[in-house]
């Protein structure tokens, strides 16, 4: 007889060796580590062990290094060329290439996500813009955006934990590059990269003040938003908090840029490379477990094609591997706080009471930590709040549809407009329908494509303004940016 072959992957733990993680942060203000009156824990959420306590900065840290960021915009970086600084930024770049491991690793113990993403997607983005505005820094007179263009001071920046080193990077490096400092904030649940990028900065001597980091809630956030001495506000985060800086700024002669939330279509036409396809919605809505704004969360099918492709999406949805984020064969790790696994699960119940028909795929969990399996809803129309709210997670809401103009209007259907995807051999179709949707990033038989040279951002509730490209320079420049 013969002995069955197990085809299952081995465990293959990567090490957390690299990383020192010290039990208690300060705020990186004017250059050094500045001890934190009060702090709060983070947590590794796929194990929920507390990795470090976080300093909670209050009216004083934020007033200092407000402070430390007028000093050293006035005293050193407006006065260095293009040149000088696209040094530092260059320089920057090269060390986080260098500690690139370092990062991964902490990303993954501290957000959740997988080490095979964080290791070959955020931390080699995140230095890609570092690169890419490290080559703008002396060409901004070429960029089409004016000859004689001004950084607008201090910038103060406010990101999510969904890609916590990577939304870093989209805010500094631009900031930099056009000659502005700035004061950032990460999200309360995911602060340590932020802090070790801090470390970099200390690494590359870039002068004191040009970049200081505190870190905080929302009530952190808050005290930056309404500072007086902030020229320039730069949030990724969620629609609800959008509103009320959005609020908080008109009144003043802040600039701002808003990236919020998505819940874009994915649109699959019956003359779609199936196969292709299946691989296109999995990474549309399940890459980095759905954390994602930009997320294909909303899959519209062609009618004439919906058995083929669920029935191929469930076999593929079986396939995915979640787990251990730090096992290098896993696909899906842990969802981010205890707090989004309750949204997602809330959610999840108000489809099914709605009607929705739900399926997830068979998993197993591990004991402790937050986990959500990858799931979708069939039989959802349009008034449904899966189809309507962002839910955050790893869930996939499946409309149908008859025409394109059908699919059109569907997809349009939301008031965001951050992303959209388009599955069609048709060149015809594809122009045609890419002119018709209203979101910021429209992919093409691909989905969730990232590069720093394209401008990433949204219409309607999902922002204001653009990060990346040349575009994304103008939000970093008097006069040529959103005011
Ligand atoms: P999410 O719902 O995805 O956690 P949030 O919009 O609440 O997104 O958070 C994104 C970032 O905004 C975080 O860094 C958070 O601390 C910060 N934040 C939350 N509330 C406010 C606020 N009122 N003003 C400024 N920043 C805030």
């Amino acid at each position: 007889m013969e002995t069955p072959v197990n085809f299952d992957y081995a465990p293959a733990p990567e090490s957390r060796a690299i990383v020192t993680i010290k039990p208690t942060y300060g705020h990186f203000i004017a250059g050094k580590f500045v001890a934190g009156r009060k702090h709060f824990p983070t947590i590794n959420p796929a194990t929920e062990e507390v990795l470090s306590q976080i300093a909670l900065a209050g009216k004083a840290e934020v007033d200092s290094a407000i402070a430390a960021a007028r000093k050293a915009y006035i005293t050193t970086w407006s006065k260095l060329s293009g040149k000088e600084r696209g040094k530092y930024l260059f320089r920057i770049a090269r060390i986080m290439q260098e500690r690139a491991r370092e990062f991964a690793v902490l990303e993954t113990l501290d957000n959740g996500k997988p080490i095979r993403e964080s290791r070959d997607v955020d931390v080699p983005l995140a230095a890609a813009h570092f690169f890419y505005h490290a080559g703008w820094a002396d060409k901004l007179e070429f960029a089409g955006l004016g000859t004689s263009t001004k950084p607008h001071g201090v910038a103060g920046q406010i990101i999510p934990w969904n890609f916590p080193l990577l939304m870093l990077s989209w805010k500094v490096a631009p900031a930099l590059a056009t000659g502005n400092t700035v004061v950032l904030k990460p999200a309360e649940s995911t602060s340590l990269t932020a802090l070790l990028f801090a470390e970099v900065c200390q690494q590359a001597e870039l002068p004191a003040g040009v970049v200081n980091i505190v870190t905080g809630d929302g009530s952190t956030g808050a005290l930056i938003v309404n500072h007086p001495g902030i020229d320039k506000i730069a949030f990724t985060g969620s629609t609800e908090v959008g509103k009320i800086i959005a609020r908080a700024v008109a009144p003043t002669h802040k600039s701002v840029t808003l990236e919020l939330g998505g819940k874009a279509a994915n649109i699959i036409f019956d003359d779609a490379a199936i196969d292709e396809a299946i691989e296109g919605i999995v990474n549309g809505v399940f890459f980095n477990q759905g954390h994602v704004c930009c997320a294909g969360s909303r899959l519209l099918l062609q009618e004439n094609i919906v058995d083929e492709v669920l029935e191929k999406l469930k076999v593929r949805m079986a396939k995915i591997r979640v787990g251990d984020p730090m096992d290098k064969n896993t696909d899906l790790g842990a969802i981010n706080s205890k707090e989004q696994l309750l949204k997602i699960q809330d959610l999840s119940r108000v489809g099914e009471s709605e009607g929705g028909a739900r399926w997830s795929a068979p998993c197993d969990f591990p004991k402790k930590g937050f986990w959500f399996a990858p799931t979708i809803f069939t039989g959802v129309t349009q008034a449904h709040r899966i189809a309507r709210e962002e839910i955050f997670g790893p869930v996939l809401s499946v409309l149908t549809f008859r025409t394109p103009q059908e699919a059109m209007d569907k997809a349009n259907n939301t008031p965001f407009g951050l992303s959209a995807g388009i599955w069609s051999e048709k060149g015809s179709r594809i122009l045609w329908a890419s002119q018709q949707l209203r979101a910021g990033v429209i992919w093409v038989n691909t989905f969730n494509k990232f590069d720093p040279t394209s401008p990433f951002g949204g219409y309607k509730e999902s922002g204001w303004g653009r990060e990346g490209g040349r575009h994304g320079l103008s939000a970093y420049l008097k006069g040529v940016g959103h005011e």
